[in-house]
């Protein structure tokens, strides 16, 4: 048996990351930006008015105050989108909405609360009177606030959020170079398995985990191929694995423990190469890992939870370094534990938690009855805690690492 660390590492040294694509940059999202970008404009491209108000000369409101405004002749209205068709000169103002490029001339902006535009509704305004003294540069975001034109806006290797979708966007920039998501090829084995729309024959279960493990790869990042589900047959899984030659990786489900008709090793072990298959760790003992034909192979137990479990500690893993990703990890915290748990068998125990937080701490409750074969118990999970190999048992009020599967507060 191998430590869950060894098992990662091996996992990982066999995936690189991918190629790079260029698309639109709606669809990026999640991905990895595979080039520099540079910005070949300013944002804001112009002086504009971060108020609605009045464009000024700021040395025109010298003194100016509520008892005893300054007024300046209103010389034209500006809106967002337009420029303005004549310039400020001393004594004039230019009446200006949030967003509108700065008339020549003017340095400043009043916001219409600080004149006595409101007192003056339905008149036409050829006057303004100015309520306080602004200094220049006030209430205008000036051309490049943002960014400027040649600046390195977003760095090779960022991934791309909805905020910097939204900077690439700004720059006008309709297409971006990305890491292209993995494609990953999935199959169950096992007799009993029935897919979902068929009736269930005695003695059968429908086949869960494929739709699982597709849901965890399109979470992450993934492009799932889904190649359906074999019976335990040397020639069918050897047939169906045919599907993924041209994925990036197969993560199958079951046929890996040591029972007469787990053959999904076997299979690896005469087609492929092996790599190892029993990791210390609990859910998730029997694990396959190979490659074949070049293409890394996860066999991933069929107990759903195993399932789930080993693809969260080994498959996303794998995922987030083929799309280019720096951080492998998914975030944990130190919880206190409210049940105890025993630790028999010298493994890596994945426990499924409730991680709530009280008063600026974490708590973790177990889920109830941890069989792997307990589905419903990960739907009531939001994270996973970790008894380590080395630990007999915890105890309710121990500290104890939970890694998040969901990061919600609420
Ligand atoms: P195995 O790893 O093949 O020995 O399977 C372990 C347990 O997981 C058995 O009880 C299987 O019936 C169950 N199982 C295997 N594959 C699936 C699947 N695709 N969906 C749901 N349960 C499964
Ligand atoms: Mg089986």
């Amino acid at each position: 048996m191998i430590s869950v660390e060894q098992a990662l590492d091996k996992v990982l040294s066999y995936v690189h990351i991918l190629d790079s694509e260029e698309k639109p940059i709606m669809d990026c999202l999640g991905q990895v930006l595979d080039e520099e970008v540079y910005s070949p404009i300013n944002v804001p491209p112009l002086d504009n008015s971060a108020m609605d108000g009045y464009a000024v000369k700021a040395e025109d409101t010298l003194g100016a105050s509520k008892s005893s405004p300054v007024y300046l002749d209103v010389i034209g209205e500006v809106r967002a989108g337009t420029i303005a068709e004549r310039e400020v000169v001393p004594g004039t103002a230019y009446r200006i909405m949030t967003g509108a490029p700065l008339p020549k001339g003017a340095d400043s902006v009043v916001r219409f609360e600080d004149t006595d535009e409101a007192t003056r509704s339905g008149q036409p305004l050829s006057q303004i009177g100015i309520f306080c003294q602004v200094p220049q540069g006030h209430d205008m975001r000036p051309a490049g606030e943002d960014i400027s034109q040649g600046q390195l806006v977003l760095q090779k290797g960022t991934p791309l959020r909805p905020q910097e979708i939204g900077v690439l966007a700004s720059l006008g920039k309709v297409k971006a170079r990305v890491i292209r998501r993995p494609v990953i090829a999935t199959l169950a084995t096992g007799d009993e398995l029935v897919e979902i729309d068929q009736p269930l024959p005695e003695g059968k279960i429908y086949n869960s985990n494929i739709f699982s493990i597709a849901a965890q790869i399109l979470r992450y990042g993934g492009i799932p191929k889904i190649l359906g589900v074999t019976p335990d047959r040397v020639e069918d899984i050897i047939e169906k694995i045919k599907g993924a030659l041209d994925a990036d990786m197969l993560i199958t489900s079951g046929g890996v423990s040591m029972g007469d008709y787990d053959l999904v090793k076997d299979v690896l072990a005469t087609q492929g190469e092996i790599s190892f298959w029993t990791v210390r760790m609990k859910p998730g003992k029997p694990l396959a890992f190979g490659v074949i034909e070049g293409v890394p192979h996860l066999g991933l137990p069929g107990n759903p939870v195993s399932s789930m479990v080993t693809f969260e500690i080994f498959a996303r893993p794998a995922i987030m370094k083929m799309m280019g990703k720096k951080n492998l990890s998914k975030p944990s915290v130190r919880a206190i534990l409210e049940n105890s748990i025993e630790n028999t068998d010298g493994r890596r125990i994945f426990a499924r938690a409730i991680v709530r937080r009280e008063n600026d701490r974490y708590f973790a409750q177990l889920t109830g009855p941890q069989g792997s074969g307990i589905l419903t118990s990960m739907t009531r999970a939001n994270g996973l805690a970790i008894i380590p190999e080395d630990v007999k048992g915890m105890k309710a009020g121990d500290v104890v690492q939970v890694l998040m599967l969901d990061w919600s507060e609420e």
